[in-house]
């Protein structure tokens, strides 16, 4: 389908967030900039900023944990960007990772091809205005660099275009490293790169990106109870960190979309305004990766069983996803614009993100700045929970307007120091969902909102 942000799709009883409102929020309070923007930017390409790297490094860190600190036959590698050039030819991403581009001869708009909807491609009929389409024509995403000073002895290469084929790589080592035995998995989160002919939509389809993978390794008579398996799981990772369950769904990938190795492949798929759009693969890779590495490279990748001795050419399970259309559907999940109701006079706009996820767990506000007490007893707090969780503490403004701050960037608790703090040491804690408060003694204070936000 093509993609335009001015879609403004509704259904159901909550209206989908535009994605103008995210981009917005995440400029002016530090989540995402352009990059490079004084000298005009690159487009599908952007910095994180203070507290949009927090939230990153949240969401990397809760994949990283279920994923591999929680599994025992799950083990983590780093690889490089950069490989041997002959890793992107066998992989086949140098002759066929290619986008199918049209351009409308009127309005000059240009397309993938892919994203079309059928009606557009059966009449060659540009989705806008309706002009003609010119033929459509292929354009390689990989990046191209080169290693080496000297002219004859550069090398050409690439910037990886995804991140899976480290893994492949390094299997190997993995194997006669660290004890694994199939069934077994190996875990990576680095960065990708595309040259994404129609970047945009934000954060959604980037030159520049971050993915994260599961490379399966498993017995081929094992192969379709560990692909349930994955599949399963990873549906169910989703959606213990978004608030609109109903908005999840696999799309099973038809029989022309099929790689000729897979048996089968679904997408998980989130609803926004821009419509059901793919947030994760799981793909059936067969031994597709590692046979071809094993063909071309000459190094034999097989595995043999130590107990039966049955040797054999592992067949993967993949689960690949993407670190910043993760960080993109929590924002467009989580916000919401609350409209003024009883004592609220002014309404306000609130990011629901899961507490663990938060950038900011806690700020600790003294009720008044200019009252020494209230402010030294606040900053004591907030310098002892700060060593436990992000915390932050705010003194400029009157209150409702600090917790206004805090809601609109998803700070899932505000702790508040005012004058009975100074006689009983107790403080008020208000939520952010529910904007309910509580008072609780200071020394209770960390381990209520630890057992809360981990
Ligand atoms: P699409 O069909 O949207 O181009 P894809 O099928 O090419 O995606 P994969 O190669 O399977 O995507 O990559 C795995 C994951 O990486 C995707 O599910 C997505 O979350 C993320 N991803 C892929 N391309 C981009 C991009 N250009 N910008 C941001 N994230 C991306």
């Amino acid at each position: 389908m093509a993609q335009t942000q001015e879609q403004t799709v509704s259904t159901g009883d909550t209206p989908f967030v535009p994605i103008e409102k995210i981009v917005s929020l995440c400029k002016r309070r530090g989540f995402v900039y352009p990059n490079s923007e004084i000298y005009g930017g690159v487009s599908g390409i952007y910095d994180f900023g203070p507290l949009g790297v927090e939230l990153r490094n949240n969401i990397r860190r809760f994949w990283w944990w279920s994923m591999v600190q929680t599994n025992d036959n799950i083990v983590g590698i780093e690889g490089s960007i950069i490989t041997h050039p002959r890793v992107w030819e066998v992989s086949g991403h140098v002759e066929n990772f290619v986008d199918r581009l049209v351009d409308c001869k009127n309005c000059k708009r240009r397309f993938r091809y892919d994203h079309l909807p059928e009606e557009n491609v059966r009449q060659n009929k540009c989705p806008v205005g309706g002009g003609e389409l010119t033929e459509p024509r292929k354009f390689n995403l990989m990046m191209e660099t080169y290693i080496g000073m000297l002219e004859g002895e550069r090398m050409k290469t690439y910037l990886r275009g995804e991140a899976s084929q480290n893994i492949y790589l390094d299997y190997d080592n993995v194997l006669k490293s660290s004890r694994m035995a199939i069934p077994f998995g190996i875990c990576q989160i680095g960065k990708a790169f595309r040259n994404e002919v129609t970047p945009g939509n934000f954060l959604f389809r980037q030159r520049e990106f971050e993915q994260w993978d599961l490379q399966f390794f498993v017995h081929p008579s094992q192969m379709q109870q560990w692909f349930d398996y994955w599949k399963e799981r990873r549906f169910e990772w989703y959606k213990s960190i978004i608030n609109h369950k109903d908005r999840l769904r696999f799309r099973a990938h038809g029989p022309d979309e099929l790689a000729h190795y897979a048996k089968q492949a679904f997408d998980i798929e989130y609803q926004t305004v821009l419509g059901w759009q793919e947030w994760e693969g799981i793909h059936w890779r067969q031994d597709w990766d590692l046979s071809r590495h094993s063909d071309y490279s000459g190094q034999d990748l097989s595995y043999t069983d130590p107990e039966t001795k049955e040797r054999y050419i592992p067949w993967i399970v993949e689960t690949s996803g993407g670190v910043d259309r993760t960080f993109l559907n929590l924002l467009l999940d989580a916000y919401e614009e609350e409209p003024p109701s009883g004592k609220d006079k002014e309404g306000r706009t609130v990011l629901r993100l899961n507490p663990m996820l938060a950038p900011v767990k806690v700020a600790v506000l003294p009720l008044q700045k200019n009252k020494e007490e209230l402010v030294t007893t606040a900053k004591e707090l907030h310098h002892k929970l700060r060593r436990l969780m992000d915390s932050q503490y705010d003194d400029v403004a009157n209150i409702g307007r600090r917790y206004r701050r805090q809601d609109e960037i998803g700070t899932p608790f505000c702790v508040t120091i005012d004058f009975t703090t100074l006689e009983d040491q107790t403080v008020t804690v208000r939520d952010r969902d529910s904007m309910s408060q509580i008072r609780l003694h200071m020394n209770e204070v960390p381990a209520y909102l630890l057992e809360r936000v981990r």
